[in-house]
């Protein structure tokens, strides 16, 4: 049967010079010599290294700046000056709509090879829903492109912004995919009544939890344990992220052994994104106790970060550049964190260069994938669901968003 597409000459992670067949949006053969059988378009890879699609476990579509003109950072002394900034940024009267703002920063993410993404959302008594509906809508624009997850994200809390459990409860009946949270006790001021909110809500529409944990110290630690724990009571197990966990890396080792130990207990999963003002988590002792550790952009231009356009080679090289990640083997697992594991967080079946997996696919201008990530050279192609929709970085006119 003539396939839609044929990719000849690739080298995948394994380090196999491969031709790759696709049929109906997935991967139909991996393997050498599939040359012979008739393709619809051919796309000759010159030997260069091919990519599962990357995943960004974590991004902030509606807080982003992509497609304005350059807008300053607001100079802000704390996290509350931070979180007014933010807002007065975005409701600056010449501020363009969430949706075309979010657009800006999916196309950029498209363009470096991003297959799939999950955003967290702001749901918040002061703007409501409107965010989440902007970025639902943007959702509805790039299906086919990109697969978009949405988190519900209490940025100003959940139990210090009364009104805020009922919003979230609306946002996961509007179409959020997942539950988030923040700080249950350095911002919230309460873990159990933050989390016994978090998870009584996840129960109820049967979702998923990404919790943003930026406290440090014996506090993160503890509240690291309490997610464990009630991801365990409440039968969440597999089901529930947290987000940066800077914690983890500034424990004591043995201290920080056991708390990963219960993690892996419980199948939490942790998000990073190899940020350079903090302890980030040990990657590899993660990897090794068995914990799936995923990478997201976070803040991309925007009010809380001036920083970076959702390259998630990018991204990586910055956590292997974080966590002396310098072999070849350990380039490899950064690689998988931003692909396998990110598949594996946003539930989206089999994933990989393997017959069978959906043909979300990057070509990128390397010798190998360890080369991918330390170098993160031009994308020189990007495939989603065997449609080749950006070519040496820049959207086909066909992708149409
Ligand atoms: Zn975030």
């Amino acid at each position: 049967m003539a396939a839609d597409l044929l990719i000849l000459g690739a080298r995948i992670p394994d380090g196999r010079l491969v031709d790759v067949r696709v049929g109906a949006g997935r991967i139909t053969a991996v393997g050498p010599d599939l040359a012979a059988e008739p393709a619809t378009e051919v796309l000759d890879a010159g030997g260069k290294a091919l990519l599962p699609g990357l995943i960004d476990s974590h991004l902030h579509l509606d807080k982003t700046l992509m497609g304005e003109r350059w807008v300053p950072l607001p100079e802000a002394p704390d996290l509350a000056g931070r979180m007014a900034a933010s807002d007065r940024v975005l409701t600056a009267q010449d501020r363009r709509p969430t949706e075309e703002r979010a657009t800006a920063l999916v196309r950029s993410a498209l363009a470096f090879g991003t297959t799939a993404l999950r955003s967290h959302v702001d749901v918040k008594p002061s703007i409501g829903l409107s965010a989440l509906e902007a970025v639902l809508a943007v959702r509805e624009r790039c299906a086919g492109l990109v697969d978009i997850q949405i988190v519900a994200f209490p940025q100003d809390g959940v139990l210090r912004a009364p009104g805020t459990d009922e919003l979230l409860d609306e946002a996961l009946a509007l179409g959020a995919d997942v539950l988030g949270g923040i700080d249950p006790g350095g911002f919230d001021g309460d873990v159990e009544g933050h989390l016994r909110v978090l998870f009584r809500l996840a129960a109820s529409h049967d979702v998923g939890l990404d919790i943003h944990l930026h406290d440090i110290g014996h506090l993160g630690g503890f509240e690291l344990e309490r997610i464990a724990a009630w991801t365990v009571a409440e039968g969440f197990q597999g089901r529930v992220a947290v987000s940066h966990a800077f914690a983890i890396g500034e424990l004591p080792p043995t201290d920080a052994a056991r708390l990963i130990e219960r993690l892996a207990q419980a199948g939490v999963t942790i998000v990073t994104n190899g940020p350079g003002h903090r302890a980030t988590p040990p990657v590899t002792q993660l990897w090794e106790a068995g914990v799936r550790v995923a990478v997201g952009s976070d803040n991309v231009h925007d009010a809380w970060w001036p920083w970076g356009r959702a390259d998630m080679l990018e991204r990586t090289f910055l956590v292997s550049y974080r966590g002396a990640l310098r072999t070849d083997r350990e380039l490899l697992r950064a690689l998988d964190s931003a692909t396998l594991a990110g598949a594996g967080l946003l539930g989206l079946g089999p994933y990989g260069i393997v017959p069978g997996a959906r043909a979300d696919l990057v070509l990128v201008d390397a010798e190998c994938a360890p080369e991918a990530v330390a170098a993160h050279p031009p994308r020189l192609a990007m495939i989603k669901a065997g449609r080749i929709v950006a070519r040496e970085g820049v959207l086909v006119d066909a992708a149409g968003v």
